[in-house]
């Protein structure tokens, strides 16, 4: 967050990112040109499968550049574009340029990998949402399999029977999909073995304080244990340490995600980061 560049523009933006102000207004009319003026982009975060010591999914996640406020994290500006419905347009943009790009690394000759693109709540429970899927996977070219879906337990509790059609034919496509930041929502467990899912992702508050609390290693261990009984494969967000990797490693968690490996880069760095591992291996 202090990271952006220039002068205290964060004090100055924050507000106008929350107040329902005039600047607002301003700022919701920024956000819609922000396609078009080419202003939204994408960071790649990669995760690791811990048995093969592969790459199996680099995570779309969207940055706005804006020409006065600098980089703006989607936390500042998501909540807006969800109010305005402007998450519709951009939602369709991130998965176009998300597939657009897994495509060109795979035609580039690095080993296939899965895309991973977080799905807002007004976008899972869009029942064309599958047309829309399949039309950009054939536009791009990227066979279905090389695509993954991260949705959150709140955004499917929010309407279970359209979720659940929804999941259903992305499912049917072949399409892999992913629970993230698994542990916070208020989902009921029993509904998770209904729900066409592959993978969940466990919140990374967890394992922020997994060393010292004792209740955040009990809740990390119960999940990965839940998702191997129900056959899912289960991945650690927001590993930093070499100790947590270990800990990640000893329980026979499948996947990590988090800075230890890469902090979300850019394009051109995932691409050359995904080379150089290519040639030296992940973990040497
Ligand atoms: P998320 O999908 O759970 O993504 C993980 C977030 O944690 C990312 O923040 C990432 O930079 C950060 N992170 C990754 N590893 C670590 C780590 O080891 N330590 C710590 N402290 N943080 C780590 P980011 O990029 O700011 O994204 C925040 C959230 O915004 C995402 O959470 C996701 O829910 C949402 N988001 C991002 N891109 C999109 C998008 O294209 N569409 C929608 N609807 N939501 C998006
Ligand atoms: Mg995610
Ligand atoms: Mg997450
Ligand atoms: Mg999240």
């Amino acid at each position: 967050r202090a990271k952006r560049q220039g002068r205290n523009l964060y004090e100055w933006s924050k507000p106008e990112l929350q107040a329902g102000s005039f600047e607002r207004l301003i700022l919701e009319n920024s956000l819609r040109k922000a396609i078009d003026q080419e202003q939204l982009l994408l960071h790649y975060q990669p995760q690791l499968d811990l048995k093969s010591n592969q790459i199996l999914s680099m995570e779309a996640l969207l940055r706005w550049q804006h020409p006065d406020l600098g980089l703006i994290p989607p936390g500042e500006f998501i909540p807006l574009a969800e109010e305005t419905g402007l998450i519709q347009s951009i939602g369709e943009w991130v998965i176009y340029s998300a597939c657009t790009q897994n495509k060109a690394w795979q035609n580039q000759g690095l080993p296939p990998v899965r895309v991973a693109i977080n799905l807002s709540a007004t976008h899972l429970l869009q029942k064309n949402l599958p047309e829309v899927v399949a039309k950009i996977l054939q536009t791009t070219e990227l066979e279905p399999q090389w695509l993954e879906l991260e949705i959150t337990e709140s955004a499917i509790m929010q309407d279970k029977q359209t979720a659940i059609q929804v999941l259903d034919q992305l499912k049917q496509m072949g399409v892999h999909l992913s629970i993230d930041d698994f542990g916070t929502g208020y989902s009921s467990l029993s509904y998770l073995k209904e729900l066409p899912i592959n993978t969940l992702k466990i919140d990374q508050s967890f394992m922020r304080d997994i060393q010292e609390n004792e209740n955040s290693r009990a809740v990390t261990y119960a999940i990965i244990s839940l998702a191997h009984h129900l056959d899912l494969s289960v991945v650690a967000e927001g590993v930093e340490t070499e100790q947590q990797l270990d800990q990640m490693r000893e329980k026979n968690c499948d996947a990590i995600q988090g800075f230890w490996l890469s902090r979300p880069v850019p394009p051109e760095q995932a691409e050359q980061w995904m080379t150089y591992t290519l040639e030296r291996g992940c973990l040497e």
